[in-house]
């Protein structure tokens, strides 16, 4: 056994310096709704833990000119209250509403949530459906990056040692966007996702689809952006017969593990499922923002 220091910096750029001087494991806190439950289990012991909660860049949500950022120590609750950001962006909210209980959502944020590299984060394929990039903060310097190039694998990610997350942005929408997130589950909540499908799309004035982005999650070892399965989508009026075609391209992008949740063949039948009835509803919300 070691002893732990707790540190609760005011600044973002001292939580960079407080991990950029750790000698042992240092670790970021927000929530804590998956770290502290990985200490207690004993399968991190960090050394340092460095709270983010108290940093106002990492807790705010700016809305600017229809761009939105919000702070990656943000809880999921605050997202799901805010009624112009849940207005702008209701898939994102599908994903947010669905982590844990109420009580989880008041401390859990999206930026712990990525962080944690589970294939079954919910509030990440909504994001890498809207096209959000993260700022990347650390010892050398700040860098944007989209956010699905973040998580790596299960429990990995991109950053180097001491890089926070500091922020998410989201672009401007066009007018007749919309999104949406589905998961299934086993159960009715409080579960993981067997699989999970953001979608994210924009219609013309005739109501051809002109953009997508599709994004699956728990299906492989990170959230999956698969842009074929857009494609199936754009130049389409999103009918029933390029909905057949952008699940065929979910299904097929599938790599899934077999579990007790459900076998490979399951996840990939599901997966395609899912996909046509989240692109389904982002229509419906497309249709009715004008
Ligand atoms: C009862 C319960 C139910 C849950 N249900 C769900 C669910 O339905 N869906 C789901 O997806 N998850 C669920 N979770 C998991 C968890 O709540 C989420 O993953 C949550 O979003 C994690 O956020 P956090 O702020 O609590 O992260 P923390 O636990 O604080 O951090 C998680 C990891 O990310 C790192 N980290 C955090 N923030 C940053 C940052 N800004 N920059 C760099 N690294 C960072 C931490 O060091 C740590 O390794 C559940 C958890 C519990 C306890």
């Amino acid at each position: 056994m070691h002893e732990m220091r707790y540190e609760a910096p005011k600044t973002l750029a001292a939580a960079v310096s407080l991990l950029a001087g750790a000698s042992g494991q240092a670790r970021v806190l927000a929530g804590g709704t998956d770290l502290l439950i990985q200490m207690r289990g004993g399968r991190v012991d960090p050394e340092l833990l460095v709270d983010i909660k108290g940093i106002p860049e990492m807790t705010s949500i700016v809305a600017d000119n229809g761009v939105f950022r919000f702070g990656a120590a943000v809880p999921c609750m605050e997202l799901v209250e805010h009624e112009a950001f849940a207005k702008a962006w209701p898939g994102v909210i599908d994903g947010a509403n669905l982590i844990g209980s109420i009580q989880v959502r008041g401390r859990a944020t999206a930026g712990g949530n990525l962080c944690n590299a589970s294939p079954a984060a919910d509030t990440v394929p909504a994001l890498i459906a809207a096209g959000a990039t993260v700022s990347v903060v650390g010892s050398n310097g700040r860098r944007e990056v989209p956010v699905e190039d973040i998580a790596t694998g299960p429990g990995k990610t991109s950053l180097v040692r001491g890089e926070i997350v500091a922020s998410f942005l989201l672009p401007r929408r066009p007018p007749r966007s919309g999104d949406a997130y589905l998961r299934f589950i086993p159960r009715t909540e409080m579960d993981i996702a067997v699989v999970g499908a953001g979608i994210n799309l924009t219609l013309d004035e005739a109501g051809v689809c002109s953009q997508a982005r599709v994004c699956i999650g728990a299906v492989a070892e990170r959230a999956l952006l698969v842009r074929e399965a857009a494609a199936a989508l754009i130049g389409t009026k999103v009918d029933a017969e390029a909905l057949q075609r952008m699940a065929a391209a979910v299904s097929a992008a599938c790599r899934p593990i077999d579990d007790k949740r459900g076998t490979k063949e399951y996840r990939i039948k599901v997966a395609g499922v899912m996909a046509r009835r989240a692109a389904q509803i982002a229509l419906d919300r497309a249709r009715r923002k004008n």
